[in-house]
Formats: C-alpha cells, structure tokens, sequence
C-alpha cells in the first residue's frame, strides 16, 4: 500500500489504442478524421443531442460558446460562483465582466432566489447579461428548471458548464443538454478522459458548424487565406479522439463505480453526527464524480484542513472544495449576489467541504483505509 490513493486519476478502459492505431495506421495523425467526427456523433447521441463539436479543452468550448452568443467587451456574463476558475476565465478572454451567483443546498449550485435578484439588479442597472453560465458540481445538476424558468423570462441564453457531469441526468435528461449550449471537459481527472480535450453541443446545429469554423482560425470559404473574424485554434486533435471513442464505451460502467464508491462512503460515515454527505436532488442522477462531504464546526473537532493534512499523512489524496469565485483575488471589486442576507451558502460550502478520493481504479481496501483515516481523525 505504497501507491497514493488518488482523487480521480484517468482510467482507459482498452479500446482506446484500437482507435489510436487505426489514425496511425491511416496516417490521419491530424487534422482531425474519422476519430473526431466518430466521437462528435457518438458523444452527442450518448447526451441526446443534435451536434456536437470536439475542442482541445472544455475552457476552449466555454470560449467558443460565449463568442457564439456575441459576448463581448463591456458585456456582463453571469456565473456560478462555486466553481473551478476555467468557467469565469472566458469571460475575461472576451474582455467581458463576471457577476458571480450563489448556490443553494440542495444541489450546491446556483441558486435560482439569488439568480433573480442578480437579474433585478442588472434590470435597475442596465447591465443585463448576454450569457448565464450554469455549472453542475461534482456531477450533481443544477435547479435546471427554474433556473431556466428565470433565464428564459428575461431572454438570456444559458451555457451550461457540465464539465463534471458527463453521464448525470437531470428529470431524465442528460446533463449538459439543458442550455443553448454545453460543454464537457475531457480533462486527466475528469470521468472520463482524452488526456485533454472538450466538447461543445448545441440543439442549434447551425451554431456547432459555426463552432467548427471559429475553432479552426476562421478560414473563409476562399483559394486563398482569408479571414473576415478572429478565430481560435480549438479543435481537438484526431489521436486525442481516438482516446475520447475508447472512454465513451466505458463512461456508464465509470458512472457506476463512481455511485459505488460514493454509497461506500456514505454508509460507512454518514452517521458520524456532524458530517454530510453532498446530496443529491430527487429527480437527478449524479455521476459522483468526487465523493464530497460536509464537517459541521458545531458538531465536529476537525477542520477540513486537518482532516485533509490527516488522509495526507496516510498518503491519501483530498481536497477542499472549490474556492468561490467571489473570493478569488482575480475578481475583486465583481459583483456577486448571495442566496440570502443570513447565508452565504458557497462560503460556508467552501469553509466545511471536502472532496474524498473518487479513483476508479481505487480498492475496496485502499477506500476502506480512507474511511478508516477519517474516522480515527474525527473525534465528534
Ligand atoms: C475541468 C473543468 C473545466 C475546464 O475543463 P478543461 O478541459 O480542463 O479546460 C471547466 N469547468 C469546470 C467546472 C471544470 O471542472
């Protein structure tokens, strides 16, 4: 038991060479082939959605997407708060400025009451946004109805940033295909992953071929080079496709581990008084891509960082949750609008939240050493 038990490490599943190989064998090492165009219509038949494009990264998707929704300089973009950095990022690519939205506990998401008074707010201002950016932590989606209930009211389209939730389902229906676009992240640590690499999807299949041409520096229709509007190198290369294919044919049995790996957990802890487990909202299916917990200060002697440094000392790998964006020195001076006057809900997430090691590669004795670490630790 020498090996570090990790959060969430890439997993290939063994059809992954086939794909590879067939692009060598091929010569199709780039520009993109049949891997991308393979994993572009599987991907979006999986989700259930119209199109799809490949992109070298789930943040050059969140680009993509904005651009296509004309945000632009001076523009006001709305975001979820609790997140990883890459969901605001595009916004100030594009020179545009973030107002970071709350979450609320039952998903940990944005929280719809403090959406609405984001949207008073920009109403009373004049700063309506030209995007709400949408993300689904940890696997688990989003209030997704009202949310939309509230966006769709005031005529803002929604990206929704389910980088984390390939494979949930929110009242049936894929995660990431709620919004006028979405994106999936491809990342090492993701459910399922190409190395690196991301996928932008759309209902609009006009605005995924559009996707296609700004990632691919924006070439007019010409004999010649020209170009009329800036565009990106964003598009995900044929090998790292092949990757993307062979993990496709895997994602549900990962989806499964990862539900396994987070119900051991719980049954073995949650009745430590004071500790919560991340819930899940009736009527969604999360893909528990990290176990992730709540320590009560009332109730519970250790900090998460203690208990961080603890699981570390056994060579175990965890983390806090994601620090709000709010908080970020790179956001000072951004709005952000808070669930209620009381209750901070993504601080208090932030200041209690741990996320446990979620590998899928992980044993029932290596998971077996992470709980017991926790319990010797917590002393309620
Ligand atoms: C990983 C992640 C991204 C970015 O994806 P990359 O493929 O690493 O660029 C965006 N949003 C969230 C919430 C993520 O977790």
């Amino acid at each position: 038991m020498t090996d570090r038990i990790l959060l969430s490490s890439p997993h290939m599943g063994g059809t992954e060479q086939k794909y590879v190989q067939e692009a060598f064998d091929t010569n199709w090492i780039a520009p993109l082939g049949a891997n991308v165009n393979g994993f572009e219509a599987e991907l979006a038949q999986y989700v259930g959605s119209a199109a799809a494009s490949a992109t070298s990264a789930g943040t050059a998707a969140i680009h993509l997407a904005l651009d296509l929704l004309d945000v632009q300089a001076g523009d006001t973009v709305f975001c979820s708060s609790l997140t990883f950095i890459a969901s605001a990022n595009p916004i100030l690519y594009l020179g545009a400025t973030p107002v970071f939205i709350d979450s609320e506990d039952t998903t940990w998401n944005m929280s719809p009451q403090a959406l609405e008074k984001a949207f008073e707010d920009a109403q009373a201002t004049n700063t309506m946004p030209k995007a709400v950016i949408v993300v689904n932590l940890y696997g688990q989606s989003a209030r997704m109805d009202e949310i939309l209930d509230i966006c769709n009211r005031y005529g803002v389209p929604v990206v929704e940033d389910a980088a984390e939730s390939l494979g949930s389902t929110y009242k049936g229906k894929h995660s990431g295909t709620f919004g006028k676009f979405g994106i999936y992240s491809f990342n090492g640590n993701k459910i399922i992953t190409t190395s690196g690499g991301g996928m932008l999807v759309s209902d609009d299949e006009e605005l995924i071929n559009r996707s296609r041409f700004k990632a691919t520096q924006a070439r007019d229709a010409a004999k010649h080079y020209q170009h009329s509007v800036v565009g990106y190198n964003y598009r995900m290369s044929n090998i790292v496709a092949g990757i993307g294919r062979g993990q496709l044919e895997v994602l549900d049995a990962r989806v499964a581990k990862k539900r396994e790996i987070f119900d051991t957990y719980e049954k073995a802890l949650s009745q430590i008084d004071g500790l919560t487990m991340m819930p899940e909202l009736e009527n969604t299916f999360s893909n528990r891509w990290l176990s992730t917990l709540t320590l009560d200060p009332q109730k519970v002697n250790v900090t998460p960082y203690a208990l961080i440094d603890a699981l570390d000392a056994a060579n175990i790998e965890a983390r806090p949750v994601w620090k709000p964006l709010h908080m970020q020195p790179l956001f000072d001076g951004c709005k952000f609008f808070a669930h209620s006057d009381e209750d901070v809900v993504s601080e208090r997430l932030f200041a209690q939240g741990i996320c446990l090691p979620s590998d899928t590669k992980m044993t029932e004795q290596q998971q077996q050493l992470v709980i017991d670490v926790i319990k010797n630790t917590i002393v309620s």
